[in-house]
């Protein structure tokens, strides 16, 4: 075989020659011969590229290295392969005949930001195999949470949750391994790459907030006047320093915060966009006099000014992405972004319901007034898009949707076929609603049943909305073979009884409605167990353990919602003990950490 790969100098593009010619090799027969041109040809704004393959070869023209990736990758899908999961076991890469080989199109990606959010609990593997994916699914960015990732490995390699497993030694510093082992991974793809978030106000205060514990120290004193006046007392929240505001007004400590950050963006020139957030809990904001005469977000507004002036006098170009969360979803009063260009919106409708899709045909809502430390967080769509229509009159920057469906919710659809769709009508209405891209903040491992909504997303994005129906047949071909149609079968039945919301804890526990879906999907998981054992191949084999768990939450729901509360538990203890017992072998596909967590914590089992 004689497959010649040309292009510029430069890690990527090489990367992507390198990724070419080891596809075709698998695909192309043993006496073809092959040269291709892969080519940058600089020009901002949106993903674009444009593929001219032909028997003998051709080229692939991106607007950046890394849209020469992408097109070498969709260039690979338009032959036939299919990357359905994170990690290189889980592709289809199918023979082809060098005389089939006839592509010309153009792509052009529909949305500028398109990216995951680390959470649950993530090995090392996870983590790059995660970030392998990315460009295959269609994504260009990642985000690495806090300073470094090390409370999501932590979690992995402690074994959080799950006793059977003995705690393996993992510190401060093999998080920062990882870490940097992540981002020369990123880089080599030309990926964008996110950080920090959460943890700057627990910094200003002298801790390290690299996790959501709490502090094993007090607060210190000369740190005291810095942290928000809440109830009478100046002290971490509830004893967690990530979780603490600020006094705002202070000038000391906003400019420490400023400083903070402007170190942070110096020493850190490969991070992309920066993230800027306050204490990640509400109605815990500073009642000092002096904070009492303004608005929290307009404190939070002339803060991020402050950033970007000192960020401009040192020529930092790092782009600063602040938060619509919580008390700041309310629009600035009196407080404008003077330089919109350092700054991008980051919508994140986290309380939403995620039963359906955005609803913009319903009529623009108001604001409700913003009460101090009253505040209870928008559940409707249309309350949530009211706060984002009213931060858009007063800022015309970049933005995008940092969004949950598979961070939580998405442990109540047992087929995944309904919040795929979700998410992809959402993606379909993002120009509409004046955003230009989507962030999912969600565990890595969302991948029981399949990991269909992450594959959805992927191609959404850089399509602006999707065949949805098209899109599933494509996943479920290639995932289950010539059965499909059984295991769709299954799955989207299973999907019309999903419970996303109340096992996102939303509405009452005792709910008849849904104890009668989850028993409807307890006998459905029943069959599917059987119909699944009789295939092979590993997403029939993660089917079949999907079933297994799937049977087990059912009748931990089913009590719940029967409001047989000490059974319910005793079924999820049940579902417990099955999904330890078999995290090795479901690794890559379920976080086990993450499922009883929001099973117990959010479910109330
Ligand atoms: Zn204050």
């Amino acid at each position: 075989m004689n497959i010649t790969i040309t292009h510029a100098p430069g890690e990527t593009l090489a990367f992507a020659a390198d990724e070419l010619r080891s596809y075709l090799a698998r695909m192309l027969p043993a006496d073809a011969a092959m040269s291709v041109r892969l080519v940058t040809v600089p020009k901002a704004g949106s993903d674009a590229f444009a593929v001219d393959l032909s028997p003998v070869g051709g080229s692939i023209v991106g607007s950046s290295d890394r849209a020469t990736l992408l097109g070498v990758y969709d260039a690979l899908r338009m032959l036939g392969c299919r990357f359905l999961a994170p990690g290189r076991a889980h592709e289809v890469i199918p023979p082809v005949a060098p005389e089939a080989i006839r592509l010309r199109y153009e792509k052009t990606a529909a949305y500028f930001h398109r990216g995951v959010c680390i959470e649950g609990a993530d090995s090392r593997e996870n983590i790059l195999d995660f970030i392998d994916w990315l460009p295959k699914a269609g994504f260009n960015a990642f985000f690495l949470q806090f300073r470094t990732p090390y409370v999501f490995l932590d979690r992995w390699y402690r074994h959080l949750n799950n006793p059977h497993a003995a705690p393996e030694p993992f510190d401060a510093a093999d998080a920062e391994a990882v870490m940097d082992q992540a981002e020369a991974q990123m880089r080599r793809r030309g990926l964008m790459l996110h950080k920090v978030g959460h943890g700057w106000t627990g910094q200003v205060l002298g801790c390290d907030s690299l996790t959501w514990d709490s502090s094993p120290h007090p607060l210190a004193e000369d740190k005291r006047p810095f942290a928000a006046l809440v109830h009478g007392v100046r002290d971490f929240y509830k004893g967690v320093p990530t979780n603490t505001n600020l006094c705002l007004s202070n000038p000391q400590a906003r400019a420490r915060f400023a400083v903070l950050v402007t170190d942070y963006a110096r020493t850190n020139p490969g991070v992309d966009y920066l993230h800027v957030w306050l204490a990640d809990e509400y109605n815990n904001v500073c009642e000092c006099p002096a904070c009492r005469e303004s608005a929290p977000t307009d404190l939070y507004v002339a803060l991020l000014n402050d950033i970007g002036r000192r960020l401009t006098a040192e020529g930092l170009n790092t782009k600063i992405v602040f938060l619509l969360y919580q008390e700041l979803l309310w629009p600035p009063v009196r407080e404008r972004l003077a330089d919109p260009d350092r700054f991008v919106l980051m919508f994140a409708p986290i309380s939403r319901t995620f039963a359906s899709s955005y609803d913009l045909a319903a009529p623009r809502r108001a604001v409700p007034p913003y009460v101090r430390n009253r505040i209870t967080l928008p559940a409707g769509l249309e309350e949530n898009l009211a706060f984002l229509r009213a931060w858009q009159d007063v800022f015309p920057g970049d933005s995008f949707v940092y969004d949950y469906p598979l961070g939580r919710a998405h442990y109540g659809d047992l087929g995944y076929i309904h919040i795929a769709r979700v998410l992809c009508q959402d993606i379909a209405r993002l120009h509409e609603m004046g955003l230009n891209g989507y962030i999912s903040c969600q565990e890595l491992r969302a991948g029981s049943p399949n990991f269909l909504p992450n594959y959805v997303m992927g191609r959404a994005l850089f399509d602006g909305g999707a065949d949805f129906d098209a899109l599933v047949n494509e996943y479920f071909q290639a995932a289950y073979g010539p059965d499909a149609p059984l295991a769709l079968g299954y799955l989207a039945k299973l999907s019309d009884l999903q419970l996303c919301d109340y096992v996102n804890g939303k509405g009452p526990r005792m709910d008849p409605a849904a104890a009668d879906k989850a028993g409807q999907a307890l006998r459905l998981c029943g069959r599917l167990a059987s119909d699944a054992a009789k295939h092979t191949g590993p997403f029939w084999s993660a089917l079949r353990h999907h079933a297994e768990y799937g049977q087990r939450l059912a009748k931990a729901l089913q009590l719940l919602a029967q409001g047989r509360d000490s059974e319910a538990h005793a079924a999820w203890e049940d579902m417990a003990r099955y999904l330890r017992a078999t995290e090795r072998r479901t690794q890559p596909w379920l976080d086990v950490y993450r499922a009883l967590d929001v099973t117990r914590s959010y479910t109330g089992l």
